[in-house]
């Protein structure tokens, strides 16, 4: 029921969109990514008995959070951000940055081949949405209007992560509080 306006509230946020593509990984097409194996597979069953109401609907039926409203989308301790689905690391705290859209918001990835981008035309919109690469569900979208160097805006419903927080390095015996 939100969802739409969502869209329409992300649509808006990607007003000045750059064609930095540089740092963008390639997109599957729909079709290629329809018939995709991923390392982890579960029944719909499980996912329903292993995810929240809210998780599924975003994780699995690619529903999108009112903007915020979800756990990190003002979170800025320092740590790692997992996908909840199957705990793969998605994003770092280090590329986490403050879009305005009420969604966090990421520059980059926590590391190479994490995510599966594919073209998304759902609501009459051109967008690119963002999968995870180890279980298939939907994290968000991708827009080009992020900060330098990677120009990009990694778009994700809170409700497809799971915050870890890390604890600053504590100091060695000897050394000064
Ligand atoms: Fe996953």
């Amino acid at each position: 029921m939100f969802a739409l306006g969502a869209l329409i509230l992300a649509a808006h946020c990607n007003a000045s969109p750059t064609n930095n593509i540089a740092a963008r990984p390639a997109t599957a097409n729909s079709t290629t990514n329809q018939t995709m194996k991923f390392p982890v597979t579960k029944t719909d069953t499980e996912w329903r008995q292993e995810l929240t109401p809210e998780q599924y609907r975003v994780l699995r039926q690619a529903d999108t959070e009112r903007p915020f409203t979800g756990l990190y989308w003002n979170t800025k301790e320092p740590g790692v951000y997992r996908c909840a689905a199957c705990k793969q690391v998605l994003f770092t705290s280090k590329d986490k940055f403050d879009s305005g859209c009420g969604w966090p918001s990421f520059s980059d990835l926590a590391s190479a081949k994490t995510v599966i981008l594919r073209d998304d035309s759902s609501f009459g919109m051109h967008r690119t949405e963002v999968i995870c690469a180890h279980c298939g569900s939907h994290l968000g979208h991708l827009f080009d209007d992020g900060p330098k160097p990677t120009g990009l805006r990694y778009c994700i419903n809170s409700a497809s992560l799971a915050f870890e927080k890390t604890n600053p390095p504590q100091p060695g015996p000897g050394e000064k509080k």
